[in-house]
């Protein structure tokens, strides 16, 4: 016998089809077959290739494509599936689930513009990057009339409106993934999708589309990460009659970035909005705006990146007109809106000069505070005031105090912000109104929710927190449900269910949500404290949270989080400010003196506490991430009473480049997005199934005529039995058989010698 070290008889008997790792047997045979291995070279790339020989911490492997023999640790090689398993429709067929063999399964799908791929009940999507003729009115008549089943979006939808259909029971899309990855894109083929079925017209310009329009107008821009990057969340609610056919949508959007309106990174531009504005306003409309090119506006300007490559803003501008109409936003409404984005657009031009050394500013009046005077609708002196001066209590008195340049910036800022996110909430519900649900009952409806994945940067911050908190909670949703899924299954088809063991992130979603103490709780003390600075927010969080096996300290302002998909530092830098969003007492109550109406029904709908104690830093009733916090409750009592489908959106290279597959890249966002997870949790039961008839088509031919019977079940098991497979490696239920991991292989290798 080979006398082998530990680790790699542990490491190669995990692949091999033994049941009891210990096995020597199957390490033997093993190497006596020459299996084929995935081995990481030098490079990082993995290599397909033979093992030769074996020493204390490495293995020698022949490599296939360059004959060169390698030397590879131990941990670096993982077993190759057989050929007639390359390319497969759904991971789960895999007999060998480990990272290369499930990212080498997706690339050579990528390569043949096999987008789709399923992992068990979930479908993965690999952005193209380029225009696939897989969409569209044949392909949608081909999954409605069932001709096809191979992985689509289109399925999905289709499967979630029989379901719906069927069980009377709310359903659910969920589209996650990084920045990029084509979450937008695939819950736009969705609606599509629905819309056609529940429509009755294929193919036909929708409403859905339009609607989208819109948002992407003003939710979307320009990012280093996506040309067309979605700013916010947004679920979208479907309802259908019954007899299948839509009778309204509802649109619900989650934390829109607001900051992007005053402030930008190189190379990234503002909402698209703004530019086409520019672009595309006729005549008398830039009269009346006072516009100008974008490149003469501050909050544009700043990033020296004003267009995208092949998109044409002006034209951009016009396809929004045409929305607008459809979707009915009155004539007037929709010069009101373009008033106040000009207004926006004057504001970042509004320039003070100091005074008294430093100490305190005045506005310049020149012609961009005449004109967001103009275009809000209020008298340009009070603006001037609104901006330069806060009101402060004192005693019986209110006094007005002057402020310095940094406060008088952040107050103009400010003022933009709120402006802007004022109009995206309007729009959203002007949307709802054009979509209006006539009798909401629930029982019959789809929900599409596309939102940001978990985020993972060099520099993370609140955003960062926010987002990936809401992920977390999603992970617990999809973990929850793939659970109960496989174990249906297993009991459905009568086998033996024991236990499978699966990772909770409970343990997280305590560090963030526990009260009274939890990141959130903890965060919101500090912001209702008024002498807090990030400092020492960060102390307190290294001194309370540090109990919790999920929290790691970090130096100075940061601390490290260990998300499901992995480790994150963030920078506290800046979380008190954006938790708080002071939005002062003086700006609403511009608004609400304004001639616009607009302006006055934003006003109204801010909450403030009372005049008395406006101070600069008071802030809104609400903290941000308890308002998000709420949201996201809500958004998962709402899921958790549908029946969820699930698309994760995986993004091939980082340049928005077609037919470019970059492995790390992919790798990093199916551990992220827990598509490896899944693998896992099917790892660890029977993750090869195959109906009987399957079993019989692909290896019957070993039984003699006489052996065959009546019984699919009986004849199962002969031809199991005749490949002399032990009998604890599978189960035979009543439609399917279920085979361990590796197993297949081992029918494969032993086809070949019969
Ligand atoms: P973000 O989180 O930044 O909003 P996202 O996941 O929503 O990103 P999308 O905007 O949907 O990403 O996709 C980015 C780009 O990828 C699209 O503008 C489009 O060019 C391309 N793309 C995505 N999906 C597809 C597809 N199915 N076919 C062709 N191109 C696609
Ligand atoms: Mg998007």
């Amino acid at each position: 016998r080979q006398s082998l070290p530990a680790n790699l008889r542990n490491a190669i008997a995990q692949m091999s089809p033994a049941k009891d790792p210990h096995d020597l047997d199957n390490v033997e045979y093993f190497f006596r077959e020459k299996l084929r291995v995935w081995c990481r070279v030098a490079n990082g790339q993995w290599n397909l290739g033979k093992i030769q020989s074996t020493s204390v911490d490495d293995v020698c492997v022949l490599l296939s494509n360059t004959e060169e023999v390698v030397k590879v640790s131990v941990e670096e090689i993982f077993p190759a599936n057989p050929d007639i398993l390359e390319g497969v429709e759904d991971l789960i067929q895999l007999s060998y689930l480990n990272e290369p063999s499930v990212l080498y399964n997706l690339r050579v799908r990528y390569s043949q513009d096999l987008i789709y791929s399923k992992a068990g009940p979930v479908l993965i999507a690999v952005n193209p990057f380029k225009n696939v003729q897989i969409y569209g009115k044949e392909f949608l008549s081909t999954y409605q009339n069932k001709a096809l089943d191979a992985p689509h979006v289109y399925a999905v939808a289709d499967a979630a409106f029989d379901e719906m259909m069927r069980e009377e029971k709310n359903q659910s899309i969920i589209i996650s993934g990084e920045s990029g990855a084509g979450k937008t894109e695939t819950a736009k083929y969705a609606m599509q999708y629905l819309e056609a079925l529940g429509g009755g017209s294929f193919g036909v310009e929708n409403e859905f589309l339009k609607t989208s329009c819109i948002l992407e107008a003003f939710g979307n821009a320009k990012t280093l990460r996506n040309d067309n990057s979605s700013r916010f969340g947004k679920l979208m609610e479907i309802h259908f009659s019954a007899k299948g056919k839509i009778c309204g949508a509802k649109l619900e959007t989650f934390l829109l970035e607001k900051s992007r309106v005053v402030q930008l990174c190189n190379g990234e531009r503002s909402y698209h909005i703004f530019y086409e504005l520019c672009a595309g306003a006729p005549q008398i409309l830039i009269e009346r705006l006072k516009l100008k090119a974008a490149s003469e506006y501050n909050y544009l300007n700043q990033s020296k990146c004003l267009t995208i490559d092949r998109i044409n803003d002006a034209q951009k501008f016009h396809k929004l007109m045409e929305a607008f109409n459809i979707v009915q936003i009155p004539q007037e409404y929709q010069e009101r809106a373009f008033s106040l984005l000009a207004a926006v657009l004057w504001l970042g031009n509004v320039s003070f000069k100091v005074i008294d050394n430093e100490n305190y500013v005045e506005v310049v009046a020149d012609e961009a505070v005449t004109n967001v005077a103009m275009l809000m609708g209020c008298n340009s002196k009070e603006l001037m005031v609104v901006l330069s001066t806060c009101k402060l209590q004192a005693g019986r008195d209110c006094i007005a105090k002057r402020l310095t340049l940094r406060q008088a910036t952040e107050m103009r800022d400010s003022l933009a912000k709120t402006i802007y996110a004022s109009l995206f909430n309007w729009l959203v519900e002007q949307i709802n109104i054009s979509l209006e649900v006539g009798n909401s009952r629930t029982g019959r409806s789809i929900s599409i929710l596309d939102i940001y994945g978990f985020e993972s940067f060099k520099n993370n911050s609140f955003e960062q927190f926010c987002i990936n908190y809401a992920n977390e909670r999603l992970q617990q949703h999809f973990n929850r449900h793939l659970f109960k899924l496989e174990q249906e299954e297993y009991e459905g088809d009568g086998i033996d269910w024991t236990k499978v063991e699966f990772k909770d992130n409970q343990e997280c979603l305590n560090l963030i949500e526990k009260k009274p103490i939890g990141l959130v709780s903890l965060l919101d003390e500090e912001s209702n404290f008024p002498k807090a600075t990030d400092t020492t927010f960060a102390n307190k969080l290294n001194h309370h949270l540090r109990a919790n096996s999920c929290f790691k300290g970090g130096r100075g302002q940061g601390f490290r989080v260990c998300h499901y998909a992995g480790e994150v530092l963030y920078d506290t830098n800046g979380f008190l400010e954006k938790n708080r969003d002071p939005l002062h007492v003086d700006l609403i109550q511009l608004l609400s003196s304004s001639k616009c109406q607009l302006l006055n029904l934003f006003s109204s709908k801010m909450c403030y506490k009372s005049l008395k104690s406006a101070t600069i830093s008071d802030s809104m009733n609400q903290t941000v991430i308890t308002k998000f916090k709420g949201q996201l409750f809500k958004l998962m009592n709402k899921l958790e009473d549908t029946t969820p489908h699930f698309i994760r959106c995986i993004k091939p290279n980082s340049n928005q480049l077609p037919g470019i597959y970059d492995e790390n890249h992919v790798l990093q966002q199916l551990r992220c997005c827990g598509v490896l997870e899944i693998v896992r949790i099917s790892r660890s039961g029977y993750p090869t199934r195959l109906t009987h008839q399957e079993l019989a088509v692909r290896y019957g031919f070993i039984l003699l005529a006489t052996k065959f019977s009546q019984d699919p079940l009986n004849t199962s098991t002969a031809i199991l039995k005749q490949y002399n497979l032990p009998p604890e490696m599978y189960q035979v239920g009543y439609r399917k058989i279920y085979l361990r991991t590796g197993l297949i292989g081992v029918l494969e290798e032993r086809k070949k010698y019969v």
